[in-house]
């Protein structure tokens, strides 16, 4: 198993991606390697562990953001004994849902859930790559409440600590397991 430091040294900073000005951190170098992909699954779930502690048992629901969250949406609900939902943006998801927006520097984006896949009472886990301002999982944890459910935790494999975006976010702890200043 590769420690974080490891993994961390992995993820390649891209310059200019996608809007001059932005350094996007590109975690798909993690993949190429099976070792680091079981790694990072595994810090995860142990971050889950350490913040839930009992409560890890009874975790019904991990919701996965569109896109990079699937990746690692799937592998964590295996381990729970968990359903997996996505949240994805307007116009992906068949049949009905429901809807939350949220503004982005240009505009607004609207992410949706599919109507009856979190049920009211349900616990669920948010998780995504990266946190970055925080408007993604915000309207993540507004369509959990929407469907009734409960946030035990919104979780990042990264967290760009100088935006702030977890303040946004509300009902349930955040964790992140690598950071940028
Ligand atoms: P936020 O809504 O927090 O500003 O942006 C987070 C969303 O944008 C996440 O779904 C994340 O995948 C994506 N994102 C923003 N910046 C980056 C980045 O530098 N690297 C990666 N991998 N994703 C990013």
């Amino acid at each position: 198993v590769y420690d974080l430091a490891h993994i961390q040294s992995l993820v390649r900073a891209i310059p200019d991606f996608p809007h001059k000005g932005i350094v996007f951190q590109d975690i798909f170098p993690i993949f190429q390697d099976p070792v680091a992909i079981e790694s990072l699954t595994l810090h995860l779930l142990t971050r889950i562990k350490e913040t839930l502690g009992e409560e890890t048992n009874k975790v019904d629901v991990v919701v996965g953001l569109d896109a990079r969250g699937f990746l690692f949406g799937p592998a964590l609900a295996i381990h729970l004994g968990a359903a997996f939902v996505p949240v994805r943006k307007q116009g992906k998801l068949p049949g009905a849902c429901t809807t939350a927006s949220y503004s982005k520097e240009y505009g607004t984006d609207v992410l949706e859930v599919q109507e009856g896949a979190i049920r009211p009472g349900q616990r669920v886990i948010i998780i995504d790559d990266l946190i970055a301002t925080g408007g993604t999982a915000a309207a993540a944890g507004e369509l959990v409440r929407k469907s009734k459910g409960t946030i035990a935790m919104y979780l990042f494999v990264i967290e760009l600590l100088f935006l702030k975006g977890r303040d946004k976010l509300e009902g349930g702890s955040v964790e992140s397991l690598l950071h940028y200043e």
